[in-house]
């Protein structure tokens, strides 16, 4: 068993809803959702992009454990400039439904309190939520991060299919997503890698706009910290015309691109 296995293990242990292993908090706008944002990250992921701009966020063991009304006493201080802003809460990790439950708890606490919930996932574990618990969410902020199983294995360690399965449900139950995909020259950047996500897409309702999102190498000093080994370090960024063309593809098929 790897590392990133014992991340899955080890996320069947918590987050049962009181509490949950929290590696950040932040005040955004307009990145992980509409409006101001109280984005909540939490710690544990079983993937492995090759990309990851946030490998601190791997290990549940390194955050820092907070129950459900700790975070909500967060939510009640944001809220009114959440409300002012068409804002709200982003959960965010790491992969968040490592810690399904705790996810859930807060998503209906929000939802009590009528404040806009936003889930920004890869998917992988979306099998965890219920349906009834996928309703307290506004809108799925989904990392599709390969389009052909092969290269998904390649970039993520992980299986593509509960991720278009999951993206499959949420179509049935009429949720909102926003699909990001992030574009890495040599790894993602394959015609046959970017058409099999927009034709994927293309078959859905709920897809209310693609994010194509340049690599970058902002994240490479964090591999070096954690002592990883990054694949990436001799990557250009894409240049604007080949993250137009990309863009291009997706709105061949009708959807919206932003
Ligand atoms: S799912 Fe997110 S946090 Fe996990 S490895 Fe991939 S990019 Fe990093």
């Amino acid at each position: 068993m790897d590392a990133a296995d014992k991340e899955l293990e080890s996320g069947l242990g918590i987050g049962g809803g009181e509490e949950g292993s929290v590696h950040s908090w932040d005040l955004s706008t307009s990145v992980d959702g509409p409006g101001s944002r109280m984005t909540l990250f939490l710690a544990g992921c079983p993937l492995r992009c090759q990309y990851c701009q946030n490998p601190d966020t791997w290990k549940m063991k390194d955050g820092k454990r907070h129950t459900v009304d700790e975070v909500m006493e967060r939510v009640e201080r944001y809220r009114q400039v959440m409300e002012t802003t068409g804002g709200g809460l982003t959960i965010s990790g790491g992969e968040p439904l490592l810690q399904a439950g705790f996810v859930a708890a807060i998503m209906r606490r929000a939802k009590e309190l009528g404040v806009h919930t936003a889930l920004d996932t890869s998917g992988l574990l979306g099998n965890r939520l219920s349906d009834d618990e996928l309703k307290d969410i506004d809108l799925v902020l989904l990392d599709i991060k390969s389009g052909l199983p092969e290269t998904y294995l390649r970039v993520t360690g992980r299986e593509l299919q509960p991720t278009l399965d999951f993206a499959r449900r949420l179509s049935g139950l009429k949720r909102t997503m926003w699909v990001r995909f992030v574009l890495v020259p040599g790894l993602t950047d394959a015609e046959d890698n970017v058409d099999a996500i927009a034709d994927f897409l293309a078959g859905l309702t709920g897809v209310e706009r693609v994010e194509v999102l340049p690599f970058h190498q902002m994240g490479r000093a964090k591999w070096e910290a954690a002592g990883e080994a990054y694949l990436l370090g001799d990557v250009t960024p894409p240049d604007e015309e080949a993250v137009g063309r990309v863009r291009e593809r997706f709105r061949a098929r009708g959807l919206t691109v932003r």
